[in-house]
């Protein structure tokens, strides 16, 4: 009998997801088989559902590409993950291994790239396949609801302020202090950065200034790019947008010291105008960052493992997942919400059907 388990589901852009009943993955060759702990909501999950970037992924597909659990089942060949170890599935679910770019540790621009809840199925559900040479290796220390955001919004964060090549001493702007923010912050100020944080919401100010930001600015004053300006002495040395907002794109770029790096990170649908002379004249860098290498990875959860870096986390039953899409669209998730599956309402059992021995090395 075929084993079931729950998943979250987009069976059409910009539709409520179905919480389905549907069999548990059987991993392939090389492949293994996660059954999952907890797995974080991103915003580009809201994304992938809408419909919104010029890639698109094929419905039916599940979301979550912050997905924690532990390795229940080896196919052929795999040596590099053993049964019971605990992994993460993230966005960069697979690349080719041998192109230009996975050569010079670019994995992430693979052209053969595969993406986690996008591509191919995510953490919205009870099991996950992953290909076990991507995979997330979780620090013993750490818990899988708080392991679940360094995932994405971790590694980013991190990628992204590395990429602003910002040194320590100098100020970094970080726009939008949610999910991936509020992570930004407490790298930057690990980092050795002074951070000024910018949001438009009161209560992820408050919570940003909490978190060791030296400096905040609501984006919606009319004086936001001249505070930011005065308050780090001329620009931010390096400016981080993760702000799903295309007006805090042009912002960020005005927020920019001479010869400073932007790093564009936030994905929002659509193109904003660059002032030329600006940029030209100043020497000015924008800079698209896409998560992080898998080199990345294990450097992001270091932070979090030596306890310099704490995801602020609430936790929701998978059955929440079209309430917290919609709190996640309007601002009013406070940091991140992790889908808990530790309870596990009706997850069965890793059964002997799907579960094969591990192979020798
Ligand atoms: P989130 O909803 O948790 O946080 C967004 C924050 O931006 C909120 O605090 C919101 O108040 C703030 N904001 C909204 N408009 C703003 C504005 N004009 N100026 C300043 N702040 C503003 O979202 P998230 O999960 O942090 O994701 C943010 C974006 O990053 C999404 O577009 C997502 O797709 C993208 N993303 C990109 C990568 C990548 O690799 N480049 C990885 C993960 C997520
Ligand atoms: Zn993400
Ligand atoms: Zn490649």
């Amino acid at each position: 009998m075929t084993k079931m388990m729950q998943a979250a589901v987009v069976t059409a852009f910009g539709k409520p997801l179905e919480i389905q009943q549907v069999p548990i993955p059987i991993p392939g060759p090389g492949e293994i088989l996660i059954k999952t702990e907890a797995c974080g909501v991103c915003h580009t999950d809201l994304h992938a559902a809408n419909g919104d970037w010029p890639v698109k992924p094929t419905p039916p597909f599940t979301p979550g590409h912050e997905g924690i659990g532990r390795v229940v089942a080896l196919g052929a060949g795999v040596t590099i993950v053993r049964m019971g170890d605990r992994v993460g599935v993230p966005w960069l679910y697979s690349a080719c291994g041998h192109c230009e770019h996975c050569l010079s540790a670019w994995e992430t621009v693979c052209a053969e790239a595969e993406f986690g809840g996008y591509t191919k199925n995510g953490g919205f559900a009870e099991y996950i396949v992953a290909n076990p040479n991507y995979v997330a290796h979780i620090p013993a220390g750490l818990s899988p609801q708080e392991a679940a955001p360094l995932i994405c919004a971790g590694i980013t964060t991190y990628k992204g302020l590395k990429e602003t090549e910002a040194r320590p001493g100098d100020w970094v702007a970080i726009s939008g202090a949610g999910g991936l923010g509020h992570l930004a912050i407490q790298y930057a100020k690990a980092m050795g950065f002074k951070v000024c944080a910018v949001d438009i919401d009161e209560g992820k100010l408050a919570h940003a200034t909490r978190l060791g930001a030296d400096l905040v600015v609501n984006a919606r004053d009319p004086g936001a790019i001249e505070a930011v300006r005065s308050g780090t002495g001329g620009g931010a040395h390096g400016v981080l947008i993760t702000a799903p907002s295309i007006d805090a794109f042009q912002q960020g770029v005005a927020m920019t010291r001479k010869h400073g790096t932007c790093a564009l990170v936030g994905l929002p649908k659509g193109e904003f105008p660059v002032p030329l002379f600006d940029v030209v004249a100043n020497c000015v860098t924008i800079r698209g960052s896409f998560v992080g290498t898998r080199q990345d990875m294990a450097e992001a959860l270091a932070f979090a493992a030596d306890g310099k870096v704490r995801a602020d986390i609430e936790l929701q039953p998978l059955s929440a997942i079209n309430d917290i899409f919609e709190r996640l669209e309007h601002g009013k998730v406070a940091a991140r919400v992790v889908i808990d599956f530790s309870n596990g309402a009706a997850a069965p059992q890793a059964s002997s059907e799907t579960a094969k021995e591990p192979q020798p090395a």
